[in-house]
């Protein structure tokens, strides 16, 4: 989408804080590269920062080795964070990795158990499916609230719930306008922490966003909607004006199939292995995604044109 100067400008926080926050359980793919497009070409363009976060809450799937591939591609590739910075993560001099924030989590659902919003939950991902009967089907699998009332502690043995108030959440998509979602029958409570330990996306983002102060959350339209029970975590746990959220359309493998980590065809190391520049890339994949015109080749420093001075 093509946004003049003036709209980019009126739509966007005043020089914001933004987060490029990539999982490690796979490669650094195309999927990445049109987001920190998005990531580090909006903040540029705004005169705003960019925080680098490695979503390693699932320590199930995530692998140290991804995370070094990723930040080293990054590199690579000419994206700098200016918040948690590459060379930060591999010194261990930062908290910029979910799995060094499980304080930080803690106190967060401390604060929500304290005012009786967390309870303890028994419930299997099969029992929530029987219990939401047809529902289950017809896309996302809504949780009942069946331990709601039931008391159990909040401690190892319990997945963890946070109790979402009926709220509908409307919010100004600075790319979709205005919208509004109704988390409690979407999701319903939402899980904060699984019954092996790992702290949910849902919960670790609306947190870190809230702590970090991020104010500008850009990524891709397979988030979008997740933004309205984030938004009513954030404000659950004290925050008063939500980020700005801008999703992106997501680059497809076919009309119907996005691209995932395990194409390994559009990972950027094969790229790098074929004898691609950190400029082709980019520019490869600011045309996939709609973004640059005819340009074949675009540097990370000048990400940041395809969003404004050429409009
Ligand atoms: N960690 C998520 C991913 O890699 C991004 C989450 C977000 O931007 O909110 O898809």
């Amino acid at each position: 989408m093509l946004l003049s100067p003036v709209a980019l400008t009126a739509r966007l926080p005043p020089l914001p804080l933004t987060r490029f926050a990539p999982a490690p359980t796979g490669q650094l793919h195309m999927g990445h590269v049109v987001n920190a497009i998005h990531v580090w070409g909006l903040a540029r363009a705004s005169g705003g920062r960019v925080l680098l976060r490695v979503e390693d809450h699932d320590r199930q799937r995530c692998r140290p080795e991804y995370e070094a591939r990723l930040l080293e591609d990054l590199d690579w590739l000419g994206f700098t964070p200016d918040v948690f910075p590459t060379k930060a993560f591999r010194a261990g001099r930062c908290e910029g990795r979910q799995s060094d924030r499980d304080h930080v989590y803690r106190a967060a659902a401390a604060d929500l158990a304290a005012r009786g919003l967390m309870y303890g939950c028994t419930c299997t991902r099969r029992e929530i499916e029987a219990a939401a009967g047809d529902e289950a089907s017809a896309g996302e699998l809504r949780y009942s609230g069946t331990c709601r009332d039931r008391g159990w502690p909040l401690d190892e043995a319990h997945a963890w719930r946070v109790c979402l108030p009926d709220d509908a959440i409307t919010f100004d998509d600075a790319r979709h306008g205005p919208s509004t979602q109704m988390p409690s029958s979407q999701c319903g409570d939402l899980l904060a922490r699984d019954r092996l330990g790992n702290w949910t996306y849902q919960f670790a983002v609306a947190v870190d966003d809230h702590a970090q102060g991020i104010d500008l959350v850009i990524r891709g339209d397979d988030l979008f909607a997740s933004t309205g029970r984030q938004i009513l975590l954030g404000r659950l746990l004290g925050r008063t004006t939500p980020a700005t959220y801008w999703h992106h359309p997501l680059v497809m493998k076919s009309p119907t199939q996005k691209l995932s980590k395990s194409d390994g065809d559009t990972s950027v190391r094969d790229l790098r292995g074929a004898g691609w520049t950190p400029a082709r890339v980019i520019g490869h994949a600011a045309h996939a995604a709609g973004l640059g015109g005819d340009a074949s080749e675009i540097a990370a420093v000048d990400v940041a044109s395809l969003f404004s001075a050429r409009r």
